[in-house]
């Protein structure tokens, strides 16, 4: 592999995990100028790119190296030069690439129609199935849908599009419409990926030249089922192939499911045509649980890990956590554990202790400002320059005044500390935006689910 080809298989790592706005600013003009004795030197064009890549992406780019290489990285150091000054010829000596996709390669059959291309085993996991969802009225519309379509694939609703925030079941909806599939018939060649894993074999089919694979194992299937597909959002070429993908399927009436965090229309650089398809067949969202809900997963959970407990625990631990069913999952494991370990019996106290880390006020204390200035940006698809910067362009310029709110609401910064944060804007701008959005934010139902969606993906990981 040569140097710039190296580079190109990093930055293509890099590029699925940054919005296109950031990749492009920072990334620009960068490449490896030299690569010795684990020791690599990459240019960069200016001193800001040089900061910013060193302090954001110094470890990941160490990482991503390796593992192209398969060398062990010593030092990775940066060198302000012009791009167009390093030649092509500071070639490497032979180092292979890894075959990392060695793994799903076994799944192609050399006749594609012939056999499965996906064995039946292939990332479905069979613990998510209709029969342990519990159905609540929040999700009532979703499980009834999806079991339309396993019972009536390519017919029923096509694509059936299932939306809603974080641990509310999608996943579990998604692959127990294959489990169903693949107990009724084993042979069904079932995709399911997330759009990330979607955008990472696009990416690799283009860079190993062999994009017919790809088209084979996507196409030449029976159901496709992609999870989160806003991820797919931006990736401009990813799209094209996944809309063409999407056609070829429709047209032959094979099933797409597809799963995300919001509806089609509400993600941003999505292309228009895909949102247009999307609508095609059926949209569902899946809410928040009730408390009955929320006590019914529990006691469903606690049968499933023989673990009874009682109805006054259940209801003790319903009332604190609220906001899904992964964390009620999660905060059911803990006082199972807990307690198995102090071998002592459940008691509304101990439980109300063990749990004090999931109510949301503690878990918004840990978040810092920079966190939610990427994750709202992340969330709008902007990058952090343009939001800090001093265009007032609509497309910046709200992202910036749901950043000024939840700053001031969750992490309950002063007006002139909001104002620094944000590019050295005056303090007046930070009280005029928080006033805005939380009006708004009673009146718009989009904006209220929205910054919902941002709060869940803030906090939940830092519970
Ligand atoms: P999402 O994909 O929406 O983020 P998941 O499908 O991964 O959420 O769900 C998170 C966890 O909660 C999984 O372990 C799943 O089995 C469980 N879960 C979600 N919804 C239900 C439900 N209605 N009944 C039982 N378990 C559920
Ligand atoms: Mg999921």
């Amino acid at each position: 592999m040569t140097n710039n080809e190296i580079w190109q298989a990093v930055l293509s790592e890099v590029e699925l995990t940054i919005s296109k706005a950031n990749f492009n600013t920072w990334f620009k003009n960068t490449g490896i100028v030299s690569f010795q004795d684990s020791q690599v030197i990459l240019c960069v064009p200016n001193t800001f790119n040089q900061a910013w890549i060193e302090k954001k992406h110094h470890q990941q780019i160490i990482k991503s190296l390796e593992r192209i290489t398969s060398l062990p990285i010593r030092k990775l150091e940066y060198k302000i030069e012009n791009i167009k000054n390093v030649s092509e010829l500071t070639i490497n000596t032979s180092i292979t690439p890894p075959t990392h996709h060695q793994e799903e390669k076994a799944h192609i059959s050399p006749i594609p129609q012939a056999a499965p291309l996906v064995s039946p085993g292939f990332s479905i996991n069979p613990k998510y199935n209709f029969d342990n969802f519990v159905v609540g009225k929040g999700s009532e519309l979703a499980f009834t849908a999806a079991k339309a379509v396993a019972d009536r694939p390519g017919e029923s609703y096509n694509p059936l599009f299932i939306y809603g925030g974080v641990g509310l079941g999608k996943t579990h909806l998604l692959q127990a419409v294959a489990n169903e599939l693949l107990r009724k018939n084993p042979q069904t060649n079932i995709m399911y990926v997330s759009a990330e894993k979607f955008t990472n074999d696009f990416v690799t089919s283009l860079r190993n030249g062999n994009a017919r694979d790809f088209q084979n194992r996507y196409r030449l299937i029976d159901a496709l089922l992609i999870d989160d597909i806003q991820f797919i959002a931006g990736k401009d070429a990813s799209q094209e192939s996944f809309f063409h993908t999407f056609n070829e399927l429709h047209q032959a009436n094979k099933q797409v499911i597809l799963t995300s965090d919001r509806p089609p229309k509400a993600i941003p650089a999505l292309e228009d045509r895909l949102k247009s398809r999307f609508e095609w067949g059926m949209i569902v969202d899946v809410t928040a649980p009730d408390f009955e809900t929320r006590v019914a997963i529990l006691d469903k959970k606690c049968q499933e890990k023989n673990f009874p407990l009682d109805i006054k625990i259940l209801h003790t631990a319903a009332t604190i956590v609220q906001s899904n069913i992964r964390e009620l999952e999660g905060a059911l494991n803990k006082i199972i554990a807990y307690h198995q370990l102090k071998n002592m019996t459940p008691t509304q106290e101990s439980v109300k202790s063990l749990l004090s880390s999931f109510d949301s006020s503690s878990a918004r204390r840990s978040v810092t400002s920079t966190q939610l200035i990427e994750t709202v940006c992340g969330f709008y698809n902007v990058s952090t320059e343009d939001v800090c910067g001093k265009s007032r362009e609509k497309k910046l310029s709200f992202p910036r005044q749901v950043i000024m709110y939840l700053l001031r609401n969750d992490l309950k910064m002063s007006f002139p500390a909001i104002g620094d944060e944000l590019g050295g804007r005056d303090h007046t701008t930070a009280m005029h935006a928080n006033e805005k959005i939380s009006r708004e934010f009673e009146n718009d139902l989009k904006l209220k689910q929205e910054i919902e969606l941002i709060r869940q993906r803030l906090y939940i990981n830092n519970i």
